[in-house]
């Protein structure tokens, strides 16, 4: 650097100044208390389709493909928020994994419990304040009897829904905040729960932003592969088109407003290259 000095004395002073304006303004802002300390990406399930095109029809028809599913932890300054309870624990137990009843579904494996990647990180079932679901399949509420504390935030149309798949996935007696929209779930604007419904009637996907990572939209199942949201295909086993592809077009509207990331669910190139836990992002 051969800048004179002194013309940089007053520069570096307004720059100091300036940056102490933008902190205060931050701490006084309704921002400050915004705190999501981090978040864990927790192995929920591992698995083969029989034919993928199961979730893009009429594309890559008979095709099998590998599936991943995750869960999502996030501790705040204010509690624990689970999202999503993956495929149940039991399955781990089982040395062939869960076979499906149709060859085109997924046939799944559990090569971690939760309740164990819970232990790793000395987090006990009691200690989760919420259970948010994306919905109600199974490979997202296999272990909700975990939880039998935790709030459960979930669209009351999700939770009256008499799913083809089973009624009663929640016990009567769990508590329950029974959402009719989106939710800021800390009341800050750190956490919230965007409903998208199509996928199932009550489908939720959630926005999280990080003090450093910054904001990632957790898609749930609005969507399942990279490659079927940039072609906006929509599954066989989908309770509403029109309503799914509304849901996506919003999911892209956040993503632009936000300059979010967004997190697939089941996409395992994707996961393959993200951190999980007991590595965490913040
Ligand atoms: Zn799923």
């Amino acid at each position: 650097m051969h800048a004179p000095i002194h013309p940089l004395r007053p520069l570096t002073n307004v720059l100091a100044a300036v940056a102490t304006v933008a902190l205060s303004a931050v701490a006084a802002g309704p921002q400050a208390k915004a705190s999501v300390e981090g978040l864990y990406i927790l192995n929920c399930g591992e698995g083969v389709a029989g034919d993928v095109s199961r979730w893009s029809p009429g594309v890559n028809v008979g095709k099998s493909a590998e599936f991943v599913d995750n869960c999502y932890l996030i501790r705040h300054t204010q509690g624990w928020l689970l999202w999503d309870t993956g495929v149940a624990d039991a399955i781990a137990a089982m040395p062939q994994g869960q076979a499906p009843s149709d060859p085109r579904a997924t046939h799944w494996r559990r090569p971690k419990t939760l309740a164990s990647q819970l232990e790793e990180l000395s987090v006990k079932p009691a200690d989760i304040k919420f259970l948010a679901v994306s919905h109600t399949h199974p490979d997202h509420v296999g272990n909700v009897g975990l939880f039998s504390s935790s709030m459960l935030l979930v669209q009351k149309a999700e939770y009256e829904w008499p799913s083809p798949l089973g009624v009663g996935r929640f016990k009567p007696e769990h508590p329950v905040t029974k959402l009719e929209g989106d939710h800021d779930v800390f009341g800050d604007g750190s956490v919230i729960i965007l409903s998208t419904p199509g996928h199932t009637p009550g489908h939720q996907s959630l926005l999280v932003k990080m003090p450093k990572t910054g904001a990632v939209i957790l898609s749930g199942d609005a969507v399942h592969f990279a490659d079927n949201w940039e072609n906006r295909r929509v599954p066989e086993l989908n309770t509403d088109k029109d309503k799914t592809l509304a849901s996506m077009q919003r999911i892209a509207d956040v993503i632009a407003r936000e300059h979010a990331q967004l997190w697939i669910n089941h996409d395992k190139a994707q996961r393959d290259k993200l951190k999980m836990s007991p590595d965490y992002y913040d």
